[in-house]
Order: structure tokens, then C-alpha cells, then sequence
């Protein structure tokens, strides 16, 4: 079984660094829009491919977040914003010259007063604050990076703390404390009791992501990751576990995955507060370096979603586009959003208004994925025994691409990934 097109694998981690099984168009009952326990075609969100993967290089993943895929766990998909109905544009901040609006300038400092004064110097402050409203000309003194510190027990040099306050940053992995945490806030917060530890892992704990070594050009502070990779960044008051970050470090983002927190802290908007101290942690891995890193990636946002909104209130934002997968800055985009159910930002024209016929929202683009493309299109095969080595082999030159069906799943996933992550990849069977 040898032939040109045909790449015998003799180390497969060595040769094989990415690696899914893809999958054609989908949908699912929307979260955002449908009321609960109501299944029904008006609340649909749809995705134009999905890859199942147990293996990505953090570079791959970035290039498939910025052509608006997104993972849950090893599952990932990329939405169709053309029919869904509350569309999903990936979203994400410039950290390095985010400023905090007057609002998050007061979390931050009001977490680190309850911190370090307690729960008596934060109204005692609080309340002075109000006669006595923040000079003129502080924004720009405004250090974002050692406000975020200043309540942590590594970074404050003070002797005698009302709290004690630690983060720390970990490889995704599924402890017991973690599992009660994501029960106690999906019962509290989303009403959810239906929760499983594997659920929990499937979600929140398994990643397909790589770890790959940072190439920092000296060595950088103590608390900044060395790799890349999926973590969960722990925030602990007085010992006690208060909230988990899930987050993937990758060459240019910080990519927030989920945030959870126990209820008791929820007067201190520590879901506004994880986002500047991500931000922060982009901007830190920036300054000690790394030049790429630059954004903090907040998932999706959706217009017509209250709970989303917020993500709008960090500036400066911008929205990826759904056809050219360029940037466009997200107040720009608003109008546009507000016109139309989907709104094309590099060609406006091709938005679709709320009221469009369902010929127009039903016109696909042409399928044009082509036999050069394809080439580089790689299966991993198994011959049968007694070889059962493993080689590589173009799709199209299987026996599967005779069918149909499949020939539909392997080209929308390769039209949704786009040719140079496509070639990147090896499909599984
Ligand atoms: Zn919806």
C-alpha cells in the first residue's frame, strides 16, 4: 500500500499535531431566545460545520476562533449567523490599550478595599467616595495592571489584611471543589439543577488544545504562564474557592471560555472583574515579550441578547466579520445590527433584514472547495490487519468519497476552517 499520495505515519504525535472528525451543517435549540423547556424551530441556532477533536495546536485553534468557531469542551462549531436566530459574533477587546470605564475603575477598587479593610472600610470609603468624587485627570493615571494586584496576597505589601486573597492559574483539570462550585452557581445563578460530574468535565475540564511553551525572550514573572493551553484560574478568599476562570491562552488572545462564582460575592460583579483581570493577563504576557498577544477574546456577542450587552462596555471592541473574517469596531457594527437579522459588515448589502424573503435568507453562497485544495485533504487510515500500520491519504481518494453524504460533511468543515487550516489538519474517519 504505498503510492505518491500516500504518507506512511510512524510517529503520530510526532507527525500528527491536530487531528478531528468533521461534521456537516447542525442545529440546536437556541440558549439565548427560547423559553424554558420550549423546543420549537422559532428558537434555532445552527451551525454551518463542527469538528469533534482530541488534538490542536493553540495555533490552529487561534486561526479557527478568528474565523468565528468556538469549542465547548473538544466539541467545536461555527455558527451560521445567516440563519440563526440571535447570531453570534466573535468578539474581542484590544488589552493593550483598554482603558476601564468610571464603573469598572470602581469594582476594582471597591474588591480590593473589602480585601484589604474589610467589609467596614468598604462602606467607610465607599461613602467618602461619594462627597468626594475622583479628581479630574485620574483615568489617565489609572494603572490597570497593579489595580487587578493590588488585593492579591503575592503582590500587597499589607501587614495585616482584612482578607486574605489569592489567584492562581492551573491547568484545566476536574477537581471535586471545582464540581461543587459549578453546582452551587448553575443552581443559583441559572436555575440549573440537572448537573453531572461528567457534564461538568465534558464542558469545563477536557480541551483538545496542545500545551506549547511561550517563547518569552527572558524569563517572565512568577504568575504569567510558561504555555499555552486551556487553564482554569482559581480565585480563593481566606483558603475558600469563590470563582473559576476557564480560559485558553493562545498566540494572540486570552479566550474566555466560561466564568463561574459563588452567589455569596455576587455584589462585587466578579464576572466584570474576571474580564479586566484577563485583560490584565494578555497586556502582562504582552509586556513581558510576547508581541502577538494583544486581545482578550469574550466569545460571542449577540445584539439582541440583554445578558450580552456588557461585552459592549469594554472599549476598545471590535466584531469579526462573517464573510471577509476582517475587524470592525463594535459601535461601528451597532447600527448595522440593529437594522438586520444578520448583518455583513465588510459588504453591508449582504445583510439580511428581519423581514427578507425566505428565498433570499435560504441562498447559500457557491460551494467552491476545489481538487487543488482537496489534495491536501488528509485522512488518517488503518490497513487492515495483520499491517494495521497507519498512513495518510487524500479524502477524495477514498472509497468514502463516493458517498454523498459524506462528501457534504468533509467540504462544508473544510469551507468553515478555509484551506490553510484545513491542510493543517488530519481528518479522522
Ligand atoms: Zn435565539
Amino acid at each position: 500500500m504505498t503510492s505518491k499520495y500516500i504518507t506512511l505515519i510512524t510517529n503520530e504525535d510526532e507527525q500528527i499535531k491536530s487531528i478531528g472528525t468533521p461534521f456537516g451543517r447542525s442545529s440546536s435549540t437556541c440558549g439565548y431566545c427560547s423559553p424554558p423547556g420550549e423546543r420549537s424551530g422559532a428558537y434555532s441556532s445552527y451551525h454551518v460545520a463542527g469538528l469533534n477533536t482530541t488534538k490542536l495546536t493553540c495555533e490552529v485553534y487561534q486561526k479557527m476562533i478568528d474565523r468565528g468557531w468556538r469549542r465547548s469542551g473538544i466539541w467545536c462549531y461555527k455558527p451560521d449567523l445567516r440563519i440563526s436566530c440571535c447570531p453570534q459574533y466573535t468578539v474581542k477587546l484590544d488589552a493593550s490599550v483598554y482603558k476601564p470605564s468610571k464603573s469598572q475603575r470602581k469594582i476594582i477598587n471597591r474588591w480590593s478595599r473589602y480585601v484589604l479593610k474589610g467589609k467596614e472600610g468598604e462602606m467607610m470609603e465607599t461613602g467618602t467616595n461619594q462627597k468626594n468624587p475622583e479628581p479630574k485627570g485620574k483615568e489617565q493615571v489609572f494603572d490597570l495592571v497593579k489595580a487587578i494586584h493590588a488585593a492579591e496576597e503575592s503582590f500587597h505589601k499589607e501587614e495585616h489584611p482584612a482578607h486574605r486573597f489569592e489567584t492562581s492559574l492551573e491547568p484545566a483539570s476536574f477537581t471535586e471543589e471545582k464540581y461543587q462550585l459549578y453546582v452551587r452557581y448553575q443552581r443559583d445563578i441559572h436555575n440549573d439543577l440537572q448537573n453531572t460530574p461528567r457534564g461538568f468535565e465534558r464542558f469545563l475540564v477536557t480541551s483538545p488544545l496542545r500545551f506549547e511553551e511561550i517563547p518569552y525572550p527572558s524569563v517572565p514573572p512568577g504568575h504569567l504562564p510558561r504555555k499555552y493551553g486551556s487553564y482554569h484560574q482559581l480565585y480563593r478568599l481566606d483558603g475558600n474557592l469563590i470563582a473559576v476562570a476557564v480560559l485558553d491562552i493562545l498566540p494572540c488572545c486570552v479566550s474566555s471560555v466560561y466564568f463561574m462564582y459563588d452567589k455569596a460575592w455576587e455584589e462585587f460583579s466578579l464576572g466584570k472583574l474576571s474580564a479586566m483581570r484577563e485583560v490584565s493577563l494578555a497586556r502582562e504576557i504582552h509586556e513581558a515579550g510576547i508581541s502577538d498577544m494583544r486581545y482578550l477574546y469574550m466569545g460571542f456577542y449577540i445584539e439582541s441578547c440583554q445578558k450580552m450587552r456588557y461585552k459592549g462596555e469594554y472599549a476598545p471592541s471590535y466584531l469579526l466579520d462573517p464573510e471577509a473574517y476582517d475587524w470592525h469596531p463594535l459601535e461601528s457594527c451597532r447600527p448595522l445590527l440593529q437594522q438586520n437579522r444578520y448583518a455583513c459588515f465588510s459588504n453591508p448589502s449582504h445583510s439580511i433584514q428581519a423581514d427578507a424573503p425566505k428565498e433570499f435568507i435560504d441562498r447559500k453562497p457557491p460551494r467552491l472547495v476545489d481538487r487543488a485544495i482537496l489534495e491536501n485533504i488528509r485522512i488518517l487510515a488503518q490497513a487492515p490487519s495483520p499491517d494495521l500500520c497507519k498512513y495518510l491519504i487524500p479524502v477524495y481518494r477514498t472509497r468514502l468519497w463516493k458517498h454523498e453524504n459524506v462528501r457534504e460533511e468533509y467540504e462544508a468543515c473544510v469551507e468553515g476552517l478555509g484551506k490553510e487550516v484545513a491542510q493543517k489538519l488530519v481528518f479522522n474517519l
